[in-house]
């Protein structure tokens, strides 16, 4: 992707940066000229992420993160902060699907996954950016919900009651917040061609392939692009949404 925002002289903080989205969104942010945090739970992957960035010619750090442990995400922001002198855009990315089948099927287990991941880890660290961004008097925060957060389907409700949430914590940060020089939003990524959708079969891909009515999956690199227009000065009246990126999933 080419950069198309002059992020120079700022700090970027992305979860879930391994790879598929939050990975692409490091690369945009890092090609745009920012300072790079890039936080996922696993070590190797990470440091692996990292090097890419770096080889490239860009600044990036590796932060080992749960980002469904409050301490660990508060850790995450004061280690970018002592790296760095400050947080100004946060990309809340990391994510699990969790299992696949009829409510009645769903553990309390599985549930309870889902949701300390995808809906408790945006809180934590959604709060811990915001803390940092309060004292520094500035910043903007993007949070990863899906179009399960905007539309049900069958044989997803824990995936898609943490991403409905991911939209009420954004909208309710965003509101407590709206004075102080920060943003908050959301993203809802369509299907897009990242290693989470590898457990999509032939059939289940054909069905989503109907409703996604631009007739192919997304590219990383185009939720990335969201990601960093809602970061940018581009979006400086844009608060509390959350933006389909779906190929028109959600239209009908
Ligand atoms: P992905 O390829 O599976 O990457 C997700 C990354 O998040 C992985 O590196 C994963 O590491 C990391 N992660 C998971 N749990 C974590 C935790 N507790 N703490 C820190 N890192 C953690 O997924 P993706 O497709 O890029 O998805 C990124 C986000 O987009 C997710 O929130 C997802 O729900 C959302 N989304 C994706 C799609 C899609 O079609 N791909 C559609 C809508 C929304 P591990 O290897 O340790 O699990």
């Amino acid at each position: 992707m080419q950069p198309i925002y002059d992020f120079t002289g700022k700090v970027a903080l992305v979860t879930g940066a391994s790879r598929g989205i939050g990975l692409a969104t490091a690369k945009a942010f890092a090609e745009s000229g920012a300072s790079v945090v890039l936080a996922d739970r696993d070590e190797a992957t990470l440091a692996a992420a990292v090097a890419q960035l770096t080889a490239a010619g860009h600044t990036a750090i590796a932060v080992p993160c749960d980002v469904a442990v409050e301490a660990q995400a508060q850790a995450l922001v004061e280690r970018a902060v002592a790296t760095f002198g400050r947080l100004d855009m946060a990309y809340n990315n990391a994510g699990i699907l969790g299992p696949w089948g009829p409510v009645t099927d769903e553990t309390e287990a599985g549930f309870d996954d889902v949701h300390a991941v995808n809906l408790k880890g945006i809180w934590a660290c959604m709060k811990h950016e915001l803390i940092q961004m309060e004292k520094q008097g500035g910043g903007a925060i993007v949070n990863c919900s899906s179009l399960g957060g905007l539309v049900g389907l069958p044989n997803r409700a824990a995936y898609h009651s943490s991403k409905h949430g991911v939209l009420g914590l954004t909208k309710c940060a965003a509101l407590d917040v709206a004075t102080k020089n920060i943003r908050v939003n959301a993203v809802c990524p369509g299907t897009i061609d990242t290693p989470m959708g590898d457990g999509i079969d032939e059939a289940m891909l054909k069905e989503i392939m109907r409703e996604q009515s631009i007739g192919r999956l997304g590219r990383a690199e185009e939720i990335a692009a969201a990601v960093l227009w809602l970061c940018s000065d581009g979006a400086s009246l844009v608060l509390g949404v959350g933006l389909p990126v779906d190929g028109g999933f959600t239209v009908h």
